[in-house]
C-alpha cells in the first residue's frame, strides 16, 4: 500500500464564503481548472483544479501508483488571526468539504481537519466534531497563533483533546522566524518554514510535551524541518545545563523519537539523517501535492536511495502510514 501523507486540498464550498470577513483567506475559481487564493485583498497563490477535484487527484495517484492521499487544508487558510467566530466558520466549511471528499472516495482519501486555534475551546469542539462526527483522522495546525507559540501552556487542553480522540496532529508551518530577513529570493520557502518547524519542535521537546501526553501522535512536516540537524546541539546544551536536565529527564534526541515525520527532504542523504534520528518506522511518504514545491513523483528520494532495501522502502512509502494512521483497517471496512 502506497500512501501520500502530505497533500493539500480546498473544497469548492470555501468560495461561497468570499467577502464574509475582510481579512479572510478567499478562494476565487475563475475557470474550471484555475483559481486564485487571496489573503484579504492580497493575492497569495494561483492554484489549479488538482486542489479541489477528486477525479484529477485520483488520476494522478493512479499514474504514480499511490493508493491513497491524506488531505490537509492549505495552511494559508488557518485564519488564526481572524476573530474566533470567523475562524470557526471557515474551519467548519473546510472540514465538511474534506469529509465529503473522504466519504465519496473512502479508499483513496483520508482527511485532516482545520481548527480555530485562536480559541482553544472552539478548537477542541471542532476537532471533536471532525473526528467523531465527520470521520477525519486528525488535525493540521500551524506553529503559532499570532505571537503565541503552540508550545505555550494555553494549548494544553488542545493536546489533551487530541490524545483523547486519538487524532493525528500534523504540524505544518505557515509563519516563519525573522520575516524581515526572508523577503528576498523566496527564502520563506527554502529557509523560513524548515527553521520554524525545527524551532517549534525544539520548544515542544524541551517543554516536556511527550511526558505530559505520551499517547499523542504528532507528525512534523518537511522531514521535521531543521530538527534532525539540531538534535546533537540540543543534546549538548541539555548536557551542559543542570536546569534543563532537571526539567527534562530524557535526552532531547531520545524525546525527538516520539515525533513522526513525513519524508519530504528532496534528498537521499537528508532522508537518511531523518531516518537515523527519528526512526525508520516513524516516517511517512509526503509530497506537498499539488503545489510547486512538491516532490515529483511522490517518494522520489525514497526510490532513489541505494542504502534502503525494498522492505524499508515499503515501510516509508505506505506501510508505516497504514499502521500509524490505521488506514488499512479503514479501507477493509
Ligand atoms: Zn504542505
Amino acid at each position: 500500500m502506497r500512501i501520500d501523507f502530505h497533500t493539500h486540498y480546498i473544497p469548492r464550498s470555501v468560495e461561497r464564503l468570499k467577502n464574509a470577513h475582510a481579512d479572510w483567506p478567499r478562494l476565487a475559481i475563475e475557470a474550471p481548472d484555475c483559481g486564485q487564493l487571496y489573503r484579504g485583498e492580497a493575492h497569495y497563490r494561483t492554484i489549479d483544479d488538482r486542489s479541489w477535484d477528486a477525479s484529477r487527484r485520483i488520476a494522478d495517484m493512479d499514474r504514480w501508483g499511490l493508493d491513497m492521499q491524506v488531505v490537509s487544508p492549505i495552511p494559508v487558510t488557518y485564519a488564526y488571526d481572524c476573530p474566533s467566530e470567523a475562524g470557526r466558520e471557515l474551519a467548519r466549511v473546510q472540514n465538511d468539504g474534506i469529509a465529503e471528499l473522504v466519504r465519496s472516495n473512502p479508499k483513496r482519501f483520508a482527511g485532516l481537519c482545520s481548527v480555530p486555534l485562536q480559541d482553544v475551546d472552539a478548537a477542541c469542539a471542532e476537532l471533536e466534531r471532525a473526528v467523531r462526527d465527520l470521520g477525519l483522522i486528525g488535525v493540521e495546525i500551524g506553529s503559532a497563533v499570532g505571537p503565541v507559540d503552540v508550545a505555550n501552556e494555553r494549548f494544553e487542553p488542545f493536546w489533551q483533546t487530541c490524545e483523547q480522540l486519538d487524532g493525528i496532529v500534523f504540524l505544518h508551518p505557515e509563519r516563519f522566524p525573522g520575516a524581515a530577513r526572508l523577503g528576498a529570493h523566496r527564502l520563506v520557502f527554502s529557509s523560513g518554514y524548515p527553521s520554524e518547524t525545527g524551532i517549534t519542535a525544539a520548544q515542544l521537546i524541551m517543554g516536556g510535551l511527550f511526558a505530559r501526553h505520551p499517547k499523542l501522535r504528532f507528525v512534523l512536516a518537511h522531514g521535521g524541518g531543521t530538527l534532525p540537524w539540531l538534535l546533537p546541539r540540543l543534546d549538548q546544551v541539555w548536557s551542559s545545563f543542570a536546569d534543563l536536565r532537571e526539567a527534562l529527564p530524557q535526552r532531547p534526541s531520545q524525546v525527538a523519537r516520539s515525533f513522526y515525520c513525513d519524508t519530504l527532504t528532496y534528498d537521499v542523504a537528508n532522508l537518511a539523517v531523518v531516518i537515523e534520528r527519528i526512526g525508520l518506522e516513524r516516517l511517512m511518504l509526503g509530497s506537498d501535492y499539488p503545489f510547486p514545491l512538491m516532490e515529483d513523483p511522490p517518494g522520489k528520494a525514497i526510490a532513489a536511495s541505494s542504502t534502503l532495501d525494498d522492505e524499508c522502502k515499503a515501510l516509508l512509502a505506505g506501510a508505516n502510514a497504514a499502521r500509524i494512521l490505521g488506514l488499512s483497517a479503514r479501507t477493509n471496512r
